[in-house]
């Protein structure tokens, strides 16, 4: 075996670097007509009747559409414990406070029952995340919001290509939000998304992600600026940069491929601890599930951890809990969510991972367990 097997990792072909050498020689670096036609390509991608804002990053993504929604002080994002520190800093950004709720310990998904329990007269929005790129269970949360006239921002950043009930994630809705960081499904070297079909909201994003100059994004996009604007609202410098864009429209194309890839890799884990009674998959179809991560269950989890890493073999804990943490420290447990966190632990998942890597993972696993 030559080297670690790599946890995860981006793919980059000969088509990104042709793609970036493009942008670098045409002189024009900043947000122009690569953003827009990866903006277009992505709509096209997903047929999807929402628009689509590129930005920066996921986090700036999440950050922008909470912020459009106008949360202030006091205001509360109901979100689960169990996510990237991404989901929380977005929240806490725009003076939100974010209430840490349970997930179900099946697909690690928010448990709405515990949502709704934590609801009160401020709670403004409910942030469900696409955990390791599953949102089995969205239809309990657009019923929950629309019961209590919350808004849905769905933090689906490990979700792009994904399906759920035969659907493209980001083709119903009310805001969803992805991540092109460097490991997820596709990258733009970093960049992320906003979708929805509510245009006033859409419009305040754009105007957002350009420091709050009102219609600058159709100036842009006709490589002019605005001279003359007025600026009402506060604003980010969030916009994505063509040579992002470009590297993204390439990995697009890519996409079809590296959803087999990364999908069979996920089955043939399935399939390969199916009769481990110490390792419990998650509750996922991965016909649907796109997996930007692959998480089990384990027993002994630590000391399999130590296990596989003596062999060579990356491993990740995904994620350290929110709830814990100094700035997000809760007066209430999550009994679920502590419990399951022991147990987690997840497995090399990436493009360019070869069957033999995966073989020497599975086995490495069967022998620790002598299954
Ligand atoms: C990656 C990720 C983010 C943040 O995206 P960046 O592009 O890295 O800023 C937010 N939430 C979740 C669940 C993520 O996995």
């Amino acid at each position: 075996m030559s080297g670690k097997i790599r946890l995860s990792k981006s793919s980059v072909s000969q088509a990104e670097k042709d793609a970036v050498v493009k942008v670098l020689d045409k002189e024009y670096l900043g947000m122009g007509e690569e953003v827009k036609l990866f903006e277009e390509k992505i709509k096209n991608y997903l047929e999807t009747s929402m628009d689509v804002v590129c930005v920066s990053t996921g986090t700036s993504a999440l950050h922008l559409a909470l912020s459009a929604l106008g949360l202030k002080d006091g205001d509360e994002v109901l979100v689960p414990s169990l996510t990237y520190i991404a989901s929380y800093q977005a929240i806490s950004a725009t003076g939100a406070k974010p209430i840490s709720c349970e997930i179900n310990p099946n697909t690690l998904f928010l448990d709405v029952d515990d949502a709704k329990a934590k609801i009160t007269k401020n709670t403004k929005v409910i942030m469900p995340v696409h955990y390791a790129s599953s949102s089995k269970g969205m239809d309990e949360v657009y019923e929950l919001a629309q019961e209590f006239r919350l808004r849905v921002v769905e933090d689906a950043a490990q979700a792009f290509g994904s399906k759920r009930d035969g659907k493209l994630v980001g083709t119903q809705g009310d805001i969803i939000c992805f991540s092109f960081d460097g490991i997820k499904n596709i990258t733009s070297g970093e960049g992320g998304a906003i979708l929805s079909n509510d245009k006033e909201f859409i419009q305040k994003v754009q105007d957002a992600r350009l420091l709050g100059v009102e219609k600058d994004t159709d100036k842009r996009y006709a490589s002019q600026r605005s001279w003359d604007f007025d600026v009402k609202e506060q604003g980010f410098r969030y916009h994505m940069s063509n040579i992002m864009a470009s590297i993204g429209i390439v990995q697009l194309d890519r996409l079809e491929d590296f959803k087999i890839k990364r999908q069979n890799i996920a089955k043939k884990y399935v399939q390969a601890f199916r009769h481990i009674e110490q390792i419990q998959t998650l509750d996922f179809n991965f016909d649907e599930v796109l997996p930007h991560i692959f998480v089990i269950k384990v027993d002994k989890r630590d000391e399999l951890r130590e296990y596989l890493i003596a062999n060579n073999i990356e491993c990740g804990i995904h994620y350290k809990l929110n709830h814990l943490l100094s700035k997000y420290k809760t007066d209430y447990v999550l009994p679920i969510t502590e419990k399951i966190y022991e147990d987690i632990l997840t497995l090399p998942c990436h493009f360019d991972l070869t069957e033999m890597e995966q073989d020497i993972v599975i086995n490495r696993i069967r022998e620790f367990y002598n299954a």
